[in-house]
């Protein structure tokens, strides 16, 4: 039998499997898609998530070949800083593509198990009589249309900002507001991109740019309820042209291939599991990309749920460990998510932009604090 069982082979999942097979503890990774496989992202590592790969032992692949950027330029309508990383910091600008499998490879290299074309359709459940329910494991439906119950004595839902697994036992929710949807793909010919990341801030909306390499540049837009335009490349045309700040230096871009389109991106969730499940990375809780330290949490979150698991696996007993979970993500990530919920919030309104845009214009160092600490650099 499998110890542990890992839904879900992004940052959180491929780390806590790594974690656990280290450990010696039997794991299988299931993941729905085929890797190497798309993901609308920012591509950025922040300088933290470098560090905890190095800390990790894990190097080289896509890290070698890896844009390396300097800081990040943050702007509102009324202000544009530039904020530098520490020296000796930078953050990594990577391809999902690559980097989801060469971490999940990562995983598999240490002795966990990985299953491609593997969807979990929802918990297995152990019930006694009097008793709260234990999930007990997972149903699967493979690619093939075989449709299967894995046991496991844990699993770690690592399956994203719609974790089936986190909906069907009722521990997230989509919060009433914000209601944001992302728009985002690569795009030659963007003028002006330096070894900075960007991050331009406005009223309802912002776009964030990442010079990955080879002339490209990623873009993610994420906007409001009713983003305007016929197509997602119509939204994000449409975004960039209205920006008297990207504007011209957009005015030629040539996007490749069709963008991605993800929402509605807010998930909450106020506990990390329950008896027989615990919640990793975005599955945990959306972090919104404003920050841009989401693989960073993500693989901090998978290190916390495999410390629980070995815990419990040690102990026998796997019905407090979703509370030992909840305790340690909020001592350790706790402040960095209210960070984040934070800045969620300040895109929704002009007033504080404005407010934000005349501090930063007082004292420039503020914005470098900021990018300082979204980054989590030292
Ligand atoms: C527009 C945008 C830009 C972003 N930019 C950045 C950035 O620049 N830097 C940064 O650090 N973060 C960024 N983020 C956040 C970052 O993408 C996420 O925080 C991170 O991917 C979370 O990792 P995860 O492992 O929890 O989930 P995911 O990366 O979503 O991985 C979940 C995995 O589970 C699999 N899965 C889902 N459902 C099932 C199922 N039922 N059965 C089996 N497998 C399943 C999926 O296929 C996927 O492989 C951005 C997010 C968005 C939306």
């Amino acid at each position: 039998m499998i110890d542990v069982l890992v839904v879900g082979a992004g940052p959180a999942g491929s780390v806590a499997a790594l974690v656990l097979a280290r450990a010696g503890v039997r794991v299988l990774m299931l993941e729905r898609d085929t890797l190497p496989r798309p993901k609308l992202c920012g591509d950025t590592l922040n300088p933290g998530a470098v560090g905890l790969l190095g800390n990790l032992g894990l190097s080289g692949g896509p890290l070698d070949i890896a844009e390396r950027m300097t800081g990040m330029l943050v702007t509102t309508p009324d202000i544009a800083v530039r904020g530098a990383y520490p020296e000796g910091q930078v953050a990594l600008a990577v391809p999902r593509v690559h980097f989801d499998q060469w971490l999940a490879q990562a995983a598999v290299a240490a002795g966990a198990h990985l299953e491609c074309g593997v969807r979990v359709l929802g918990p297995v459940w152990r019930t006694e009589p009097g008793r709260p329910g234990v999930m007990a494991g997972v149903a699967v439906r493979r690619d093939n249309g075989q449709t299967i119950r894995m046991p496991a004595m844990l699993t770690i839902a690592a399956d994203g900002r719609r974790s089936a697994l986190a909906r069907a036992a009722n521990l997230s929710r989509h919060p009433a507001r914000p209601r944001r949807w992302a728009f985002g793909g690569y795009a030659t010919d963007v003028d002006g991109m330096s070894s900075m990341g960007e991050m331009h801030v406005r009223p309802g909306h912002y776009v964030g740019l990442a010079p990955i390499g080879a002339g490209i540049t990623n873009i993610c837009i994420v906007t409001g309820r009713k983003p305007v335009g016929r197509t997602p490349e119509d939204v994000i045309r449409r975004v960039l042209a209205s920006d008297p700040r990207l504007r011209e230096r957009t005015h030629a871009w040539r996007p490749i291939g069709p963008p991605h389109v993800l929402g509605p991106l807010a998930v909450d969730c106020d506990v990390a599991g329950m008896p027989g499940l615990l919640l990793a990375g975005d599955a945990a809780g959306f972090v919104d990309p404003m920050t841009g330290d989401g693989m960073h949490i993500a693989m901090r979150g998978g290190m916390l749920a495999a410390a629980a698991a070995l815990e419990a696996l040690a102990s026998g007993d796997m019905t407090l460990a979703a509370g030992k979970l909840t305790a340690a993500r909020a001592s350790t990530l706790g402040s960095k998510l209210r960070f984040n919920r934070w800045m969620r919030r300040l895109v929704g309104s002009r007033a504080a932009i404005n407010v934000v845009g005349a501090g930063a214009r007082m004292a420039p160092s503020m914005v470098t604090r900021l990018v300082w600490y979204a980054g989590d650099a030292a």
